[in-house]
């Protein structure tokens, strides 16, 4: 009988990858399990350095199958936060659309459409306890590389430089590991979001605060969106979504250093919805304005032996609960393809995973940029859809 001799690519080689959020640090975590040599290269300070952001749920075909693939269920179950994966849906006026507190049904774990809710900085932490010590090196902000022979050097803002033979870029949105690749740069969805985060909602808005109700609030209708979400350190993160012409944000006249400027035109731009909303704008001590981006539906770049991208860094797309599942999917994929033995070459195994990995985020980005007003400017058609998308997909279960 013919024996298939498995090529171990990564034999000798040292792997550095850039950005240390949930796909690059699943990557890390996935290929230590096969014995490879990873550091991750982090820009923020350190572990504790930065509030990670709101919650998100990991979907049982992508987010869940690479946190079982990486051995960390039973952390996920510890950490992840029960109910909070609950939609409540609410009109311009505050009236109650679809509760999903209120239905009996009860998903569980192993169910397709279980989505449960982790806090992202809880995520991290997970995924950073289960690396070796020392792996991710904090400070690290990458600015440039260059090869040296058959090696990457590579440069830090900090001054530091390491050497690597492959490079995966994880260093999401802005990435800037992305253009040694490709110099396919993003487009403008239509949309741009205001965020706010709240420190202490329980005393801040506690009436929003009491409407969140742990778990997953969006207020939809008359051309906007208001989504807000419990973080796990119990502050609430909200996004005000609309549609805006893409010069809006140097056009505005609006210093988003100023919170009162913002707050005075988020509250003459809501003005026809109830004031409840208001109290998050009240509340809120600084607003980020995000301009939703995406990067072309048809990519196309030359593989190369040595550096390939995952997650935002190679398909960002508008927020659509898929971005943080996608990225820990890649991961998934791309440590498959360079440790399965089944590749001649390592160009071989980076073209085959970024085959993949495309497709599948073409689609998905097509839909969502192609649907972006139903997110940030909904009629009341497509809150109906929404609401019914909801009830149709939790009854299948
Ligand atoms: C408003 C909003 C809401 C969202 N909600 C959801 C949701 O509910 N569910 C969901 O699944 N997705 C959501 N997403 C999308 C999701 O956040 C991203 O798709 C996901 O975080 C991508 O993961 P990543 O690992 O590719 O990159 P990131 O999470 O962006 O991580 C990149 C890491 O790289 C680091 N880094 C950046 N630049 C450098 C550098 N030069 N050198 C070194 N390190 C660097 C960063 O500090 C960061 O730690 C949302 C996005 C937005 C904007």
């Amino acid at each position: 009988m013919e024996t298939i001799q498995k090529i171990n690519l990564l034999k000798d080689k040292k792997i550095a990858v850039i950005g240390g959020g949930p796909g690059g640090l699943m990557l890390a975590r996935l290929l230590q399990m096969k014995h490879a040599d990873v550091q991750v290269y982090e820009r923020d300070y350190s572990q504790a350095s930065r509030v990670q952001g709101a919650i998100v749920d990991l979907h049982y075909e992508s987010g869940l199958k690479a946190m079982a693939a990486a051995g960390l269920m039973e952390a996920f179950k510890a950490g992840y936060i029960p109910g909070a994966d609950r939609y409540r849906v609410l009109d311009p006026q505050a009236n109650i659309l679809l509760d999903e507190g209120e239905q009996a049904t009860e998903a569980k774990f192993g169910e397709e459409s279980f989505r449960p809710e982790i806090d992202r900085g809880v995520l991290r932490d997970i995924l950073i306890a289960s690396l070796l010590p020392g792996t991710v090196v904090w400070d690290s902000q990458f600015s440039a590389m260059e090869q040296e022979g058959e090696l990457w050097k590579i440069h830090f803002r900090n001054g530091n430089t390491a050497t690597a033979d492959i490079v995966i870029g994880s260093d999401g949105y802005r990435s800037q590991v992305r253009g040694y690749l490709t110099d396919i740069t993003p487009l403008y969805s239509g949309a741009m979001i205001i965020q706010g985060e709240i420190e202490d909602p329980e005393l801040a808005c506690q009436e929003m605060h009491s409407l969140v109700n742990q778990a997953n609030l969006m207020a939809m209708g008359a051309g906007a969106t208001i989504a807000a979400q419990p973080r796990g350190d119990g502050g609430l993160t909200f996004y005000a979504a609309s549609l805006y012409p893409e010069n809006w944000a140097a056009a505005n006249g609006i210093d988003f250093s100023r919170p009162e400027e913002v707050r005075t035109y988020l509250k003459e731009h809501f003005a026809a919805w109830n004031p409840v909303f208001f109290t998050l704008f009240e509340a809120c001590r600084g607003f980020i304005l995000r301009p939703l981006n995406y990067f072309p539906f048809e990519q196309e770049w030359e593989s190369r032996d040595n550096l390939t991208l995952l997650g935002d860094a190679a398909h960002l797309m508008p927020p659509n609960g898929e971005g943080v599942n996608l990225a820990l999917l890649d991961a998934l994929d791309l440590s498959e393809c360079l440790t399965s033995g089944g590749f001649g070459d390592l160009k071989q195994a980076i073209s085959v995973y970024e085959k993949i990995m495309l497709e599948r985020s073409a689609e998905l980005c097509r839909e969502t940029v192609e649907g972006i007003a139903d997110f940030a400017a909904p009629s009341d058609e497509s809150v109906r859809e929404f609401i019914k998308m909801f009830t149709v997909d939790r009854s299948l279960s």
